[in-house]
């Protein structure tokens, strides 16, 4: 399958990325992302904003050949065997964090936040990545503030891919709920979405607003959170919005899949 011309504006795309598990099983989720990558303009590179690349201080991956990390812990061995040998990007990277007072990074890999859905977009991994981190010394708005800045990224052919969890608590997860929600997992997912469709940042900006306890039922802590705010600020406001995937999972996990393209674009 050949991708469609590059636009003028790559897409945006977030995605709920749920269990590592994801990484190696096949299911309606994994379909849906060997579905995307093909059907999404091919971008020059990916740059993910993983829920799993907290630091203090937004840093840039700028490794040449960046490695597959496996963060996570009780998995099956085989998921520990995953390699995702995609190139990085480093001269994009370096550009980005020299154009964004950010700080240029060699240590770092492609965390699972990256590699378990991209491994199903890009199998051949043969689109290069970089990540950019999440800055825990930032407020929700200074997250949204380094997204608009990167918008311009998409202009270059880069996609910028959020991931995350619109509603992860994971000591909530209730393993008789495969495919239910919590009503607060379904009330938080929903007001996200609705902020979202009318890009209001300000309200993205405040999820401590909006009930009592909703914000700590929905994200414990807030990585999970804050890949969706780059990815919102990143796009403007007559951009279509899309969920080429959706659905809360054990109660208290939002897979909700966030498609951000030009108008006129074709929908997925
Ligand atoms: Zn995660």
């Amino acid at each position: 399958m050949s991708n469609p011309p590059a636009p003028k504006k790559m897409p945006v795309l977030f995605v709920g990325h749920g269990s590592p598990m994801n990484a190696i099983e096949s299911n309606t989720f994994t379909r849906v992302l060997e579905k995307l990558g093909p059907a999404l303009p091919r971008p020059q590179a990916i740059c993910v904003v993983s829920a799993h690349w907290v630091t203090r201080g937004s840093q840039v991956l700028a490794a040449e050949w960046p490695r597959t990390i496996h963060d996570f812990y009780g998995f099956p061995k085989p998921l520990y065997e995953v390699q995702y040998p995609a190139p990085g990007a480093p001269e994009l990277a370096k550009r980005l964090a020299f154009e964004h007072h950010l700080a240029p990074d060699q240590k770092w890999g492609l965390d699972h936040g990256a590699w378990s859905v991209l491994r199903h977009m890009y199998p051949e991994a043969d689109v290069p990545v970089f990540q950019v981190s999440l800055d825990q010394t930032r407020t929700f708005a200074e997250h949204l503030a380094l997204g608009r800045e990167l918008q311009k990224m998409r202009e270059r052919g880069i996609l910028i891919l959020g991931s995350g969890n619109l509603v992860h608590n994971l000591h909530k997860m209730n393993w008789e709920l495969p495919h239910a929600a919590y009503p607060w997992a379904t009330e938080f997912d929903q007001i996200v979405k609705h902020a979202i469709e009318q890009r209001d940042t300000e309200k993205l900006a405040a999820p401590e607003q909006w009930g009592p306890n909703l914000l700590a039922e929905a994200h414990p802590t807030l990585e999970h959170y804050a890949p969706i705010l780059y990815c919102v600020s990143a796009t403007d406001a007559g951009e279509q919005v899309s969920y080429p995937y959706e659905g809360i999972e054990f109660g208290s996990v939002s897979m909700r899949t966030v498609l951000f393209q030009p108008a006129g674009a074709p929908l997925f």
